[in-house]
């Protein structure tokens, strides 16, 4: 595939303002963000929100709001989180998807601990819920897989109709509780999806680098973004636009191309 997918990931759930002045939290914050990702070669950008303390949040009023502003500005592919906050219900975890319809959103297929946190709960009985609403509202899903074991989750609901053919992955690689983040490890898990799904990987902290270029020299798309490194290089913070920047970079080094959104929503069976 000559066509690269850039997801960039703004914001997070975590990243405090002190520690990354540039990190955008407001949705006037993050939809100049995502506008500036967008010029530099993003195709398709991951929104979490934060409330006024900077926390996460499933506000969907600021859901609301951030989509529409950045809607005024460009056609990026939007992809909402449904793990934006960790005190969240399984009902508010999901309440802003009928409301806004997003072309895409976050499906985290299992549960574990995420050291030293807590424990990152993704239950039978939430998925199952999750899969349907993304159905019915026509919202493809974005499997994030932290381990093998997450894509036999997936096999699993695709047989019982909760997830459609076919199906999107995001390789999370490097969190403390999931699969370490090493090319070996992308392979492993590239060669266990089905043959016409579509990938796309990253790597957490320093990690990013090596994943990035796997996965762009394995055929996938990729992932950028605050929300999973904050570094451009060694005691030099990034920006969110420097790093699909660096991507966009490598991606053409590559003789490949960032996918425009109306590219990415090709290669993924979006309707627009
Ligand atoms: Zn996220």
């Amino acid at each position: 595939m000559d066509k690269v997918i850039i997801t960039a990931a703004l914001t997070g759930a975590l990243t405090p303002k002190e520690k990354v002045p540039s990190i955008p939290l407001t949705p006037e914050e993050i939809a100049e963000d995502a506008f500036r990702c967008y010029k530099a070669g993003a195709a398709v950008v991951h929104l979490h929100m934060r409330d006024d303390e900077g926390l996460g949040t499933m506000d969907k009023e600021k859901f609301k709001k951030t989509v529409a502003l950045i809607k005024e500005k460009c056609d990026l592919v939007i992809n909402l989180t449904t793990s934006g906050d960790s005190r969240a219900t399984d009902e508010e975890r999901m309440a802003h998807l009928p409301e806004i319809k997003p072309e895409m959103a976050s499906f985290d297929a299992g549960s574990f601990n995420w050291m030293p946190g807590g424990v990152f709960m993704n239950t039978p009985k939430f998925l199952e819920k999750l899969g349907m609403v993304m159905q019915e509202n026509n919202i493809k899903p974005e499997l994030e897989i932290f381990d093998s074991g997450m894509i036999h989750i997936t096999e699993y609901y695709l047989k019982k109709g909760v997830l459609k053919a076919p199906l999107h992955y995001q390789f999370v690689l490097g969190v403390l509780g999931g699969a370490e983040a090493t090319v070996e490890n992308l392979i492993h898990l590239k060669s266990k999806i089905p043959a016409d799904a579509t990938w796309s990987a990253l790597g957490i902290g320093k990690d990013h680098l090596p994943i990035l270029y796997a996965a762009i020299a394995l055929g996938g798309h990729v992932r950028v973004g605050l929300e999973d490194n904050i570094y451009y290089a060694k005691n030099r913070l990034a920006t969110n636009e420097e790093l699909v920047q660096r991507a966009a970079r490598l991606v053409y080094e590559a003789n490949k191309k960032p996918a425009t959104p109306d590219e990415a929503r090709e290669i993924l069976g979006l309707k627009k």
